[in-house]
């Protein structure tokens, strides 16, 4: 049957071999046994389950929760020549019956659902009335709780098991840390399923994460030195910055379009389907975009904000390159964006595990963002991998980042947020280091403190240097639903004391000018 699919590889779909390890996948589920995939965005899933739902008989239904990219792969498989169908809450009663249809008369090879739509009693009656080939479950780590894009409607796939057992179940993602991997097995009931972990590295992006100064003029300089004319990703935190940035962009003319959940979906189509279709054009966009996307040459994906984990970065980045051709990861960051994300979290209605769980993961990536050692190993260690020699060919690799002995300017720091009592955030802070005689400072007495003035050595971007990157490492906090007051934590006594060392990188001022790929 290997043969078959072999064939059909070539014939269907041109291809002349399989990659890793579509063959041993598409094996398994051919003999009935379940699977769990991890492969990298790009990777190529989709065939793992496209072939056996061709050679294994009757139809074989997706669980996608992408019910935009529905219909752009439905269209995409008819293209090829194979019957694919979709059914979600955005069709109407007719589109639907038609599919309905064509299910119950077994001419489908593929039918996409979106869970909440599968889950429905009719939906599942229909099913068994049907021959089943298998059930592929995409996005996979949408079950877990652990993972950065729960969905609760996933948790009730574990139904799939109890209610067509002998269908053979293949459940797919792009990320997956050994957490999430188990807990994807517990939940969907996959103990038994043969499991395929692809490596995570993706060798042709670069990664570079820089400080953020006037974060918009700074992805400007990158985008024309390095991506004038090319097609990328630029994201957003908000909807609100999404549509300035995107505005911003096209003034300065390029092809910027915007997308967010809060625009019209007849524009978000709109702008997608000419995204996937159109070259040289930039969407600006918040996390609402980019699951499931195939275009191939995107060459770069920039953030004007910080992810919240490793695993949203690790994915958001991942879109870049998937033709394996070189391509740019490009982040600035900055001290607001580590109080505003610390901030969001610790006000967040989420219960304490939760908060915990979220409070690692931002951890985590912060890590990454200050790392002085190679990105691309730190990413890879996160996700359970090793790679024994620096990667170069992220930031840190071409240009090693000086560090400075900031053990000093630590406790400054420290001792002036104690002294103010713990309830200023980081600019009054600063204010009182560098001993300016405000009027705000003048009001509270703050110029009388033993802090005050004791940090003139260091200006005031130095000093929010030294900030970010004491709350990055979470010396300091931010207390919640505060305008960013910063406390100290436990862990900041010995630093404090001036009995632990502290090392710090040395922020660039023009970090944004960078070699070019080919220069020497
Ligand atoms: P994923 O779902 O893992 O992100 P896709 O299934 O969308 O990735 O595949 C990514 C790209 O790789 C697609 O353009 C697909 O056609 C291509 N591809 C998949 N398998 C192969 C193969 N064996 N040989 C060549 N190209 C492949
Ligand atoms: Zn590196």
């Amino acid at each position: 049957m290997i043969e078959q699919a072999r064939h059909l590889l070539k014939q269907i779909f041109g291809y002349d071999q399989f990659r890793e390890p579509q063959q041993e996948v598409i094996k398994t589920l051919l003999s009935g046994e379940d699977a769990l995939v991890v492969m990298p965005t790009g990777g190529g899933k989709s065939l793992c389950y496209q072939l056996p739902a061709l050679i294994r008989p009757g139809v074989a239904v997706v669980v996608s929760p992408l019910i935009a990219l529905m219909q752009d792969q439905v269209q995409a498989l008819s293209q090829w020549g194979i019957a694919a169908g979709y059914l979600n809450s955005s069709m109407d009663f007719a589109m639907a019956q038609e599919v309905e249809h064509q299910l119950r008369s077994g001419e489908l090879d593929l039918l996409y659902v979106a869970p909440e739509r599968l889950l429905q009693p009719r939906t599942l009656k229909m099913l068994s009335e049907c021959q089943l080939a298998l059930f592929a479950i995409d996005e996979a780590h949408c079950v877990s709780q652990w993972g950065h894009d729960f969905r609760p409607e996933y948790l009730q796939l574990s139904y799939l098991q109890d209610c067509f057992p002998g269908v053979p179940r293949i459940a797919l993602t792009a990320t997956a840390d050994e957490r999430t991997r188990e807990e994807i097995c517990e939940r969907l009931g996959l103990q038994n399923a043969r499991k395929f972990i692809q490596g995570f590295d993706r060798p042709n992006i670069r990664y570079r994460i820089g400080q953020k100064h006037r974060a918009k003029e700074q992805l400007l300089k990158f985008l024309k030195a390095e991506h004038a004319s090319d097609s990328g990703i630029v994201y957003c935190l908000s909807r609100k910055k999404v549509e300035d940035t995107a505005q911003w962009l096209q003034e300065q003319g390029f092809n910027a379009l915007p997308y967010h959940a809060g625009l019209h979906a007849e524009l978000r189509r709109h702008n997608q389907h000419r995204f996937l279709t159109e070259e040289n054009i930039l969407m600006v966009a918040t996390v609402a975009f980019g699951m499931g996307i195939d275009k191939p040459n995107v060459r770069f994906v920039a953030h004007l904000d910080l992810p919240k984990s490793v695993e949203a970065y690790y994915q958001e980045t991942g879109r870049a390159g998937r033709d394996g051709l070189p391509a740019d990861a490009w982040m600035v960051y900055g001290l607001q964006d580590v109080i505003f994300l610390r901030q969001m979290l610790e006000s967040s209605q989420a219960d304490d595990l939760h908060k915990s769980i979220e409070r690692q993961k931002l951890e985590a990536m912060l890590g990454l963002c200050e790392i002085t050692s190679c990105r691309r190993q730190s990413l890879l260690t996160y996700f359970g991998e090793s790679q024994p020699e620096p990667c170069g060919n992220c930031d840190t690799c071409l240009e090693p980042v000086p560090v400075w002995d900031a053990t000093e300017a630590a406790r400054k720091a420290l001792s002036a947020v104690y002294r103010c009592g713990q309830r200023f955030g980081v600019n009054h802070i600063i204010e009182v280091l560098l001993g300016k005689s405000s009027e705000r400072v003048l009001e509270l007495k703050h110029h009388t403190l033993s802090t005050f003035g004791i940090g003139k050595e260091l200006d005031r971007n130095q000093w929010r240097s030294v900030f970010r990157q004491l709350v990055a490492r979470g010396y300091l906090s931010v207390a919640a639903n505060s305008h960013g007051v910063l406390y100290l934590t436990d862990s900041c006594r010995p630093l404090l004391k001036g009995e632990l060392p502290i090392e710090m990188r040395q922020d660039k001022r023009k970090q944004e000018s960078f070699r070019k790929r080919n220069d020497p």
